[in-house]
């Protein structure tokens, strides 16, 4: 018997110009994967968008009928025919995952169901996240939710540090800050402290270390390290006050403050007037991005120093050349880095979409590992077993000493790489996760990082964000190591070409 499907098809007014990509060729596709598989096709949904109104009244429609008529299969050419935006993916995980359905896609190959593999739900995650125009649709939605919770006096974003998200008791969908009880006495302790004018930054963290009071984070995401950057942000944050910014306006927030006013006057006195002494004391600045260049024309190291009285210069060192490459002001090299970091941002909502595909890629990952792993067990306890029998053999003499000595020192070896190799595996087991949530963290702060960074810590950003960066003519031109460069590939931003264009992307 034949199973009832829908098709669904989509054509842009701006594709339907380009071949290939009329609604007539995904309707021929899928009307043959339909004959091939035994579908029928109850009916078809097609979808004309046009730049100005992107609702898919279509889309909507087809969700309805398939709910109505216990459709239990759709059939559509790819990923991106599917869905545009975030709130489209959640009405199809609603389809598949309480209404039994599965979505056939005809021209990647593979399905979307209850029981579809893993790798395949995972690879459907990631293809809908990294969609042109997905990100941007998404940070429209998550924009357009924001504000109706600002109106709500709730506070969208990560609560900052001694502060917790949570979900009010008495109205389990509304959103409130509450404060946190593992570091609220660490912020408290950091302004009664600095206030006092006795202390520097790195003296007050000292200090708060001494006492026991360091960062308590979820160890998955962040080491315990209190760095100044991390003090300075806190020590100027109105937040603790009970007020926050939003698009350019003060909020007064609805959550408990940590900090009175009269404290918090008090430390933003301590810390203009120390900076106007720091900034007399420490006239020399260190050099953002020594050490990360090499000439792009002779290959030389680029090296730094301080020209005219005032500006950071880097040139190449020329040496046993002629180069006769331009020096770079430091300006130069950070305005490109300010957009390369700016390219790399992506909204919380896709980051925290990508941590939950990296997560679910984790737990096959596992499942590969311990396959692995236990045939290693069984190579192990085989290779004992042999031992034995070697010991036995030679006790009752079936065979001459020096065969035994040559075996035993063969099994032993292969024994000791076994062991080599299963310890291995257990390392390799934890950084694994880790690891994606850094590379997404770093992703969505990049330019928040890059703006506010001291230039040490510029440079440690630098460092690992970039490798193999080049000076050529005077520009700077980066190559993002290999995890960040995937992300950047996928932007949707234009002006990408004027600063990294001759570079060759320098996958690692
Ligand atoms: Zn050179």
């Amino acid at each position: 018997m034949l199973k009832k499907a829908v098709m669904y098809v989509r054509v842009s007014s701006k594709e339907q110009a380009e071949q290939g990509f009329s609604p007539e060729a995904q309707r021929v596709a899928l009307y043959d994967f339909a004959r091939r598989n035994g579908f029928e096709v109850a009916k078809e949904f097609e979808e004309a968008e046009t730049a100005k109104d992107s609702r898919r009244k279509e889309f909507a429609a087809m969700l309805a009928y398939v709910k109505a008529k216990d459709i239990k299969h759709i059939l559509v050419e790819k990923t991106d025919r599917l869905h545009r935006n975030f709130t489209d993916y959640v009405a199809i995980e609603e389809l598949t995952d309480n209404f039994g359905v599965t979505v056939w896609l005809v021209k990647e190959g593979g399905s979307i169901g209850k029981d579809s593999r893993a790798s395949d739900k995972l690879m459907h995650g990631l293809k809908t996240v990294l969609a042109k125009g997905f990100i941007d649709n998404l940070k429209e939605e998550v924009k357009k939710g924001f504000d109706i919770k600002i109106s709500h006096g709730e506070y969208p974003r990560q609560a900052p540090l001694g502060y917790l998200n949570a979900k009010d008791p008495l109205n389990p969908k509304h959103n409130i800050v509450i404060p946190d009880p593992a570091n609220r006495q660490l912020i408290v302790k950091m302004f009664e402290y600095y206030a006092s004018g006795i202390y520097s930054m790195k003296s007050l963290i000292t200090k708060l270390e001494a006492e026991g009071l360091t960062l308590n984070l979820p160890p998955v995401i962040k080491s315990g390290k209190l760095y100044v950057s991390t003090v300075q942000r806190c020590l100027v944050n109105t937040f603790y006050v009970g007020r926050f910014e939003w698009n350019g306006k003060m909020i007064q927030g609805s959550y408990e403050p940590l900090i009175a006013s009269e404290l918090w006057a008090k430390v933003q006195d301590v810390i203009s007037g120390r900076n106007l002494n720091m900034r007399k004391e420490h006239n020399v600045m260190p050099f953002a991005y020594k050490g990360m260049f090499t000439c792009g024309v002779c290959a030389r190291s680029i090296t730094a120093e301080k020209a005219k009285g005032r500006y950071n210069y880097y040139h190449c060192t020329k040496y046993n050349t002629n180069c006769d490459q331009p020096w770079v002001k430091e300006e130069t090299i950070d305005e490109r880095f300010d957009k390369l970091t700016n390219i790399l941002k992506i909204s919380d909502a896709g980051v925290a979409f990508v941590t939950a595909a990296l997560k679910q890629s984790l737990s096959q990952k596992r499942e590969g590992e311990d396959k692995a792993f236990e045939s290693l067990v069984a190579d192990q306890t085989r290779l004992k077993k042999r031992i034995d029998a070697l010991y036995e053999d030679r006790l009752d003499k079936k065979i001459t000493e020096s065969f035994y000595d040559a075996k035993f020192a063969d099994y032993t070896k292969q024994l000791e790489s076994l062991e080599v190799r299963m310890a291995k595996h257990n390392r390799a087991d934890i950084s694994y996760y880790q690891f994606g949530c850094r590379i997404l963290e770093l992703a969505e702060n990049a330019e928040k990082l890059a703006k506010e960074a001291t230039p040490d810590e510029k440079r440690e950003l630098a460092q690992f964000l970039l490798s193999n960066s080049k000076l050529t003519d005077g520009e700077p031109i980066f190559s993002l190591k290999q995890p960040y460069f995937a992300i950047e590939k996928r932007s949707p931003c234009d002006d990408r070409l004027s600063w990294q264009g001759r570079g060759e992307s320098n996958p690692r």
